[in-house]
Parts: C-alpha cells; sequence; structure tokens
C-alpha cells in the first residue's frame, strides 16, 4: 500500500508527524520512507539518518549555452527569452543564467547563426538512499539549486522505492510530501492508495489544505485528516466543519507540545525522545486508527 502524507501548507508538522508515526508502525509492518520533498527534505535528519548508502543522480534537465566564438553579439535571443535570462558580461559576451534558463530553447530558436545556441543536458539533482536505525529503509531526493524537474525527480525516486519494495518484499510506502500544490506534490500524490491530509486549526492551514484536498480528490483516493496543533486557534472551527462537509474522517487531534521541537533539536520522532508527552499520546491513538481504519 502507498500512503501519502500531504498538508499544502509548510510548518504545520507534515515530517515530525509522519516521522513519529513511521516509528509507530515499523515493528508491525515491513515499511519504506519516502521523503518527496525535494527542495527540502528533511525526513532523513528526522529520523537520525547521517549517512547514505547510496546515491544516484538525476540528470534530464536542459539548459542553453551560448557558444562565444560564433556569436555575432545581436541581443536577439536576449530580447526573446520569456525569463529573461540571458546577460551580457564585463566582455561583452552574451551568455545564460544557468539557474534561472527554464530549457525552453526560444533563443535557439531565434538566434540567426545556426549552432550558436545549443541545449545542454544538466543534473537536476540527486536521489539517496539509507537504512534507519529503526531498521526501514528511506529514500530521499534533493533537487539542485536552481533546476527544474522536482515532479520528475520524486517520481524516479517513487520508482526507486517500489524496486526496493520488492527485492526486500516490503509491505508499504509512506510518502512525505512536499507543501504547496506543485509538481512535487502531484508525483506525490498520483498513484498513492490513500491520503493522510495534516493541518493546523488556522484559515491559512484550511485554504492549504482545500487546495492539496482538490489534487487528491482529481486521482479519486480517499482522504483521511490530521489536526496537529489542535489547541492553538480554539474558537476557529473551520477545518472541522470543512472535514464534516467534504466527508473527511479526522483521524486525531495532536495538542500544541513543546516536545516536538525539542525533539526536532535531538533529530529523533518525538514519540521516541517523549513517549509520555500529549502530543505522543495523541499520535499513538492516530496510529492505532490507521492500523485499524487504513492499513487493516
Ligand atoms: S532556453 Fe529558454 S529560458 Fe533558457 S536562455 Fe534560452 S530562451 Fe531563455
Ligand atoms: S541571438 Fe545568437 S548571435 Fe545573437 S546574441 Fe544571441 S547567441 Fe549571439
Amino acid at each position: 500500500m502507498q500512503i501519502v502524507i500531504a498538508s499544502g501548507k509548510g510548518g504545520v508538522g507534515k515530517s515530525t508527524v509522519t516521522a513519529s508515526l513511521l516509528y509507530l508502525l515499523k515493528d508491525e509492518y515491513r515499511l519504506i520512507a519516502v521523503d518527496a520533498d525535494a527542495e527540502a527534505p528533511n525526513l532523513g535528519l528526522l529520523l537520525g539518518v547521517t549517512e547514505w548508502e547510496e546515491e544516484r543522480e538525476h540528470v534530464g534537465a536542459k539548459i542553453a549555452r551560448i557558444n562565444t566564438e560564433t556569436c555575432i553579439r545581436c541581443g536577439i535571443c536576449q530580447m526573446r527569452c520569456p525569463y529573461e535570462c540571458i546577460y551580457v558580461d564585463d566582455e561583452g559576451n552574451y551568455v545564460v543564467n544557468e539557474l534561472t534558463c527554464e530549457g525552453c530553447n526560444v533563443c535557439g530558436l531565434v538566434c540567426p547563426v545556426p549552432g550558436t545556441i545549443t541545449l545542454e543536458q544538466v543534473r537536476s539533482g540527486v536521489i539517496r538512499k539509507a537504512t534507519t536505525k529503526y531498521g526501514f529503509p528511506i529514500i530521499s531526493a534533493q533537487l539542485d539549486v536552481g533546476r527544474p524537474e522536482s515532479g520528475k525527480l520524486v517520481t524516479e525516486e517513487k520508482e526507486w522505492a517500489k524496486q526496493i519494495m520488492k527485492e526486500q518484499n516490503l509491505e508499504h510506502m509512506i510518502v512525505d510530501s512536499a507543501a504547496g500544490i506543485g509538481c512535487q506534490v502531484i508525483a506525490s500524490v498520483g498513484g498513492a492508495d490513500v491520503a493522510i491530509l495534516i493541518a493546523e486549526p488556522t484559515p491559512a492551514s484550511l485554504s492549504d489544505v482545500q487546495r492539496v484536498y482538490k489534487v487528491v480528490q482529481h486521482f479519486h483516493e480517499p482522504a483521511y485528516l490530521i489536526i496537529n496543533k489542535a489547541d492553538i486557534n480554539p474558537g476557529f472551527t473551520g477545518l472541522k466543519e470543512w472535514a464534516e462537509q467534504e466527508g473527511i474522517p479526522i483521524l486525531g487531534e495532536i495538542p500544541y507540545d513543546s516536545a516536538i521541537p525539542k525533539s526536532m533539536s535531538m533529530l529523533r520522532p518525538f514519540i521516541e525522545a517523549f513517549p509520555e508527552s500529549k502530543a505522543s499520546q495523541a499520535i499513538r491513538e492516530i496510529a492505532e486508527v490507521i492500523k485499524q481504519e487504513i492499513i487493516k
């Protein structure tokens, strides 16, 4: 089974909750964790991973290169680049900004000197594998600065995770998705069997979880909700009302607990670092509901 954990909004505690859920489920199920937040991967850190066993480069992004030997400095490419990523350097050469180039090849099409602008494939990121100290493997993607293709990177890491599941006879993939509703999130949610949404009771979190729920609906996946920091805004009822309206079952509520930031600084799941904390009691109950309602 493939379970994706998504929130829409960043900072609501998605990865910390995911780390503790993995910790609670690891003894009963054969799991693999996938950190699909390629721009800010930190699930590995929260699970105490300090060394990666294997790395695979993802090459696929394209950027333009200008041959200064044949360039006649007409400036057409600079005028036509839709992303404004061609500039003139101190020597008067037309140069492509590699960090912002989208590889669309408009410059190559408008350049009057054939062969002066070429598209070159470059690395867009890396996918890494480790075995956590808890015994289950983790796959994590990391996008290089300024590179596109975060969605392809996540798709590739999920393919690698599937291959490992086959090799090691694992049962469940738990995917920690990125914030937002961009390519990474679409690649994370696509192909999942179930989505667990995490939100806090604030208008911003509600708005973002509603957006990511649309992605989940697009893939016709059943969704469940965990309310994190459930007591920070007692007067706000919008999140629960929305869940009820959409028919999204609430798996449980985790109260705000200072044990969570403390455990993050210790690079340990809060359930392990502070097992008697209020948050740990809540996540234990949520894990039981997940076992009964989702994994079965
Ligand atoms: S490939 Fe596209 S984005 Fe890159 S420099 Fe050329 S026109 Fe600009
Ligand atoms: S369009 Fe071609 S020839 Fe003109 S400045 Fe750009 S690279 Fe040089």
